[in-house]
């Protein structure tokens, strides 16, 4: 994270007025009702398009937050009109007893949703536990369908029998829906993308499909091997005639589409070819405390340490209000719009 502005006590050029109270509203009128968690930046595997083989310098435990710190910042936002939480990663399930973090989440009754997003490896032993808890949905990475190419996207021998199990765990532990994200790149598995959807027409998967986001340390991969999603539709297009429809529920980004009949459907998420920043409802708690307002934006809010000192975070959530940017400027290729972030899970995605 170092190479981030962290917004001190004095406001930045690009504010914008917000309302003061009530619902959570930045400078463009969008409503913000949605944090993405990101409880470690350590992960178990090192997919080629997000963290660099040799793993990243990794956040000192005195930095990251504890399940209470966590819980009283939701408490915070959730009498400001935050309604959804995910928790995320790095990998979320490599910290400890997750499940504990999400009964405090629970515990606020103004949550009314609260997902996961994980690799899976993990989850085969935890599903239950986690469902017990109160996760109601999660999301699943996969890359591909084949285990050798799963191995070698994901830098991890023998990760994708721990996926396909964590899946079938998922499954069995009543998680609905299950949405099922693959990052699509030329050369590694973009051949794979109606085998994927074909999966849709008979189990109630949500497959969507991610085009590549350019950072710090995926410059090679976005700038060779980026597949948009139109030329992904286009491919799915040729096993049969997708129609748009509404999708799941989960307020994302996706756009997405089914075969007749089928039981889930296929969605794109498209940061790159088509912006959708204008539908943005969210904002982002790093590992380390930092309050994003966008996922590539330059500035951040360090709510940890303020909080620490007993001082009120409402204040600081206003000001990341502010500053929330209308949208990213995201060169495939180049890191030049993405806000000094090495990868993703130094934020979660
Ligand atoms: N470890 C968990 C996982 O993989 O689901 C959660 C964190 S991961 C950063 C969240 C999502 O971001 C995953 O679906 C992953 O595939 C996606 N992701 C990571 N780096 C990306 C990139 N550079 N471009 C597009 N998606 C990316
Ligand atoms: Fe880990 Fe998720 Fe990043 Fe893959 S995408 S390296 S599983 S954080």
């Amino acid at each position: 994270m170092s190479r981030l502005v962290q917004l001190g006590p004095l406001p930045v050029a690009s504010e914008r007025p917000i309302p003061e109270t009530g619902p959570m509203t930045d400078g463009f009128g969008r409503r913000i009702e949605y944090l993405r968690i990101s409880v470690t930046d350590k992960c178990n595997l090192r997919c080629v398009y997000c963290m660099p083989e040799e793993g990243l310098p990794w956040l000192k435990r005195e930095q990251i937050l504890r399940y209470e710190e966590i819980a009283e910042i939701v408490r915070v936002m959730a009498d400001q009109g935050l309604r959804r939480i995910r928790i995320t990663g790095g990998e979320p399930l490599v910290r400890r007893d997750l499940p504990a973090l999400v009964r405090m989440i629970r515990a606020v009754p103004q949550i009314e949703d609260v997902a996961l997003s994980t690799n899976a490896v993990l989850l085969t032993e935890m599903a239950d536990e986690l469902r017990y808890a109160g996760v109601d949905r999660v999301n699943v990475s996969l890359d591909s369908l084949r285990p050798d190419r799963i191995d070698a996207i994901s830098r991890r021998a023998g990760s994708a029998d721990g996926i396909f199990r964590g899946l079938e765990a998922a499954e069995r532990a009543g998680f609905a829906p299950i949405k099922v994200n693959c990052v699509v790149m030329r050369g590694r598995n973009d051949d794979e993308v109606a085998d994927f959807a074909a999966i849709t027409r008979d189990r109630p998967w949500h497959v969507r499909f991610i085009e590549v986001m350019p950072t710090g340390e995926n410059l090679g991969v976005s700038a060779d091997e980026f597949v948009s999603s139109d030329e992904i539709l286009e491919n799915i297009g040729r096993i049969g005639d997708l129609r748009p429809v509404a999708g799941p529920a989960g307020n994302g980004p996706a756009r997405y589409y089914a075969f007749d009949g089928a039981a889930g459907t296929v969605g794109v998420i498209t940061p790159m070819s088509h912006n959708y920043c204008d539908r943005c409802n969210r904002m982002r708690l790093t590992a380390d405390g930092q309050l994003r307002p966008c996922l590539f934006g330059h500035a951040q809010t360090n709510l940890r340490d303020p909080l620490r000192r007993g001082e009120p975070l409402e204040p600081l959530i206003r000001q990341t209000l502010r500053i929330k940017p209308e949208r990213h400027w995201l060169v495939q290729g180049s890191d030049a719009g993405s806000g000094g972030l090495l990868a993703l899970s130094q934020v979660g995605g």
